[in-house]
Parts: C-alpha cells; structure tokens; sequence
C-alpha cells in the first residue's frame, strides 16, 4: 500500500496487553501505527517482534499529560491506555483515575484537532455490581463510587461522558466498546487477574486462590475475539456503547476446576476472602454487536485457555 493511502492509527497503551494485540491487527490492515504508552503496567516485550517494523512507532508518554503529535495526519485514534486489573487499580489509584479521565480528554482533543475517529477502551465495569443479568447496553449499572474499584469504574464511566459530549458538541466520529472479561497471550503473570493467577498456580504446583465461595460468576472472551469486534466497530459509522465479550458464563470455582483439568496438574483449591465490591455476576448481552457488527465470539474456551496455558508455560521458563 502506498505510503499516502495508509491510515494512520494512534493506539495509548499500545505496549499493554489488548492494545499490543490492537497494533497487531491495524498493522495487518495496512495501517500505520503510533503506539503511545508510559510502560506503568505495560512493557515494550509486547511490540518487541515489531522492531524494524516500518509502519510503527513507539513513544513513551503518559497520555494524562498533553500529546503533542504536531506533523503527523491522524485517522483514527484508539485510547486504550489505563492500569485494567483490580490489583493494579488498587496499587495506582490516581494514575487510573487520571488517565480514564485527563487521559480521555487529551485523547479526544488530538482526535479533534486532527478530525480523526475516536475509539474508547471502556469496560463492564461500568455496571459495577449488576442488579440486571445479563448485561445489555441500556443498563445503568451499580456503582459505588467511593469504593476501591470506584477510582477505575468512574473515570471509566467519566470517559464515556466526555466521549459522548464531545461526539454530540463537537460533533466527533466517537465509538465506545465496554469490554468484558477478556484473556489470552501477553497477559503479565502477576497482573492479579484470575486467568494468569489461576494458570500461573497451576503450572508451578500451588494451590489455585479461589476468592470468597468461587460463585461469583464472569464470562471469558479469547483476545482475538475481542481484537476482531474492535476492528469491526472502529469501521463502523455506531456511535452508542457496544458490549463485547464472549456470553459463556462460568463460576469462579468451576473456572478452577476447568484449569486444574486442562493442565494436569496436582494443585488443590484454596480460598481466600472476597475482594471489596467484588461483582457477583458477569455475561454480556451481545445482540447489539451482533446485530450492529455481525461480530460474536468463535473461538471455544478450551482452544483458548490452551493457547494461554502455552503462552504462560513459554514465559515461565524464560
Ligand atoms: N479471583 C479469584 N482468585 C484470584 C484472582 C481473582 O478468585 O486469584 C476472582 C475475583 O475475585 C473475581 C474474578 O476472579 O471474582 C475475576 O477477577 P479478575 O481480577 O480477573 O477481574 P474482574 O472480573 O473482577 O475485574
């Protein structure tokens, strides 16, 4: 493709996890890529096998302060920078708060500024504790705002509004994915998320934490999936929330249960206390993508959890 005809995509947090995974895509869509990240949670082993690529750049920065990207011709812009797992939004509380919100600010006036599309990176989270099951997009949400997820939930929440206003005020090409429980190669192994908790136990022989009773429930979407309805909204002219994950609902225990399987191995259950405003449920309703989009998930929970087994095991010996 002709350097001229190329889009141009900026991704923040692209050296995290699903932003890594994000380059990937627009990079094989013949994009060019600027990936924008202040490695707090992410790490450059993520775009390392793109060194030399010559369609992407990396910048360190910190998108809460002001991005300043004066000669490039801009496309479309994905914010996809912030700490996502409960531990790290525990341990950087502001910096969460800053980014969902400073960060989503800066983000949109670059978009702006260049008359760019807007994706955001938001997430079920912006349902808190759900009094409604599944969750479909009109859903308000439950939300305690003082609580320690409230400093992820809310700026999360904070980002839509700011999205919105600048899509309904200035008119910008704005799109929202809330993003449900995803997992999948690149996840860090100590990010406290239970997919590498439980893989990370289990390939090293120790016991596997269940937190409270292990009935709290989530619902497990595999990165590519994920990758693939976010590259179908970003193309797409729908600007209200999308929810995309995958619906198939499974309790914490049973989750367990499935990794002591699948892996093999001796590790028993151990259960430790239930974190603070711990959601008991999770699934997403997921009609409006299919209907918007053409998008569900395809790829099954075993095939999955395999390729993230592989991945861990991969990185627990280098
Ligand atoms: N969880 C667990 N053991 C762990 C880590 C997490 O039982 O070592 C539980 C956690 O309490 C929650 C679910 O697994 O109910 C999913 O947690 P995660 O941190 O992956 O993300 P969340 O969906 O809560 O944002």
């Amino acid at each position: 493709m002709a350097a001229r005809s190329r889009p141009v995509s900026v991704v923040t947090g692209g050296a995290g996890f699903l932003g890594s995974h994000l380059v990937d895509r627009l990079l094989a869509e013949g994009h060019r890529v600027i990936a924008i990240d202040n490695l707090i949670t992410g790490t450059t082993g993520n775009i390392g096998h793109l060194a030399g690529e010559e369609n992407f750049r990396f910048i360190k920065h910190n998108v809460s302060n002001f991005i300043f990207l004066p000669k490039e011709k801009l496309d479309y812009v994905f914010h996809f920078a912030s700490p996502a797992s409960p531990i790290d939004y525990l341990e950087l509380p502001i910096p969460t708060l800053k980014v969902g919100a400073l960060g989503t600010h800066n983000t949109l006036g670059l978009a702006k500024d260049k008359e760019a599309s807007f994706i955001l990176a938001s997430t079920s989270e912006v349902y808190g504790d759900p009094l409604e099951h599944p969750q479909k997009e009109d859903y308000w949400g439950n939300v305690n705002p003082i609580g320690p997820r409230g400093v992820y939930d809310e700026a999360k929440r904070f980002a839509e509004a700011i999205t919105m206003a600048y899509h309904r005020y200035h008119r910008l090409d704005t799109k929202i994915v809330r993003i449900f429980n995803t997992y999948g190669p690149r996840m860090r192994l100590r990010d406290g998320r239970v997919v590498p908790a439980f893989i990370g136990q289990a390939l090293s022989g120790e016991p596997l934490t269940v937190f409270g009773d292990g009935s709290q429930t989530r619902s497990f979407c595999y990165v590519s999936d994920l990758i693939d309805g976010i590259f179908k909204l970003a193309m797409s002219s729908f600007h209200e929330p999308v929810n995309l994950g995958n619906p198939r609902e499974m309790t914490i225990k049973q989750f367990a249960e499935e990794i002591i399987r699948i892996t093999g191995t001796k590790s028993t259950i151990e259960y430790k206390p239930l974190p603070v405003d711990d959601p008991k449920v999770r699934q997403p309703d997921i009609s409006r993508a299919k209907e918007v989009l053409g998008w569900e998930p395809r790829v099954g929970f075993e095939k999955g959890i395999k390729a993230t087994i592989d991945y861990f095991r991969d990185s627990l010996k280098s």
